[in-house]
């Protein structure tokens, strides 16, 4: 595990246990509260983030989406509120099993079953931190996304991510919403939990590649990494 600071008050722990994948989660440690964004594969890797936490400060866990690889630790905060939204906490109740079964190998831990606690629609903000909570579903229907305000950092989960996005959800021109809704934000620095430096250009260009898969237009690629997930976005789209 890489541990580094990505602001003042965010420190960055990426995990390279999955293959083709670096995964990260983020410790944002405001004056009120700290922030976990994402919990990764179960208490094994969650610590050495726990070890390093204040304890006299509460943390308040935050899931970007249902998948297993942002939710398996959460166990490893027992009593903590633990903060989605509704359809996060459905879809991770209801496909808890299925998902444990498919990805067993990546179990990092005792993992028991533990959902956000507290759930909400379109926004929650921590005032006194600077912290929003904002509904951003794209890669998958139940996807959030925080904004630090105080340091304009944009956390996007996995709705951005290089060098191509997931599509979980058929609903492209609400994910092609979302990104153009995160804009609006002047990010200054903008993170998702595979890709770490991310910019604007990448917000447009995610844009236009979704443009192109609702168009159905033919778009190659060179690696054959990304013709695969390409070929299972197209699927996803045009199921049926
Ligand atoms: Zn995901």
């Amino acid at each position: 595990m890489k541990i580094e600071r990505i602001s003042k008050s965010t420190t960055m722990f990426t995990f390279d246990s999955i293959e083709n994948y670096l995964t990260s989660v983020f410790l944002i440690e405001k004056k009120s509260k700290n922030y976990l964004i994402d919990t990764f594969c179960g208490p094994g890797s969650m610590e050495a983030i726990i070890n390093q936490l204040n304890s006299k400060k509460e943390t308040v866990v935050i899931n970007t989406h249902f998948h297993w690889d942002h939710i398996w630790g959460n166990c490893s905060f027992k009593g903590s509120n633990i903060i989605g939204h509704r359809l996060c906490r459905k879809l991770s109740d209801e496909l808890w099993e299925e998902q444990i079964n498919k990805n067993t190998k990546y179990i990092d831990g005792k993992v028991e079953k533990l959902l956000p606690n507290i759930t909400f629609e379109e926004k929650i903000i921590f005032e006194e931190d600077g912290i929003e909570l904002f509904y951003s579903p794209g890669h998958t229907v139940d996807s959030i996304s925080i904004f630090d305000r105080e340091e304009k950092v944009l956390y996007v989960g996995d709705n951005l991510e290089r060098p191509i996005v997931y599509v979980e959800s058929e609903d492209v021109s609400t994910y092609v919403k979302t990104l153009e809704n995160y804009l609006k934000y002047n990010a200054k620095k903008i993170v998702a939990s595979h890709t770490s430096n991310l910019s604007e250009e990448d917000i447009f260009s995610t844009i236009s590649y979704l443009k192109d898969l609702m168009e159905g237009k033919k778009v190659d690629f060179e690696s054959e990494y990304t013709r695969t997930v390409h070929k299972q976005n197209m699927d996803m789209i045009y199921k049926n």
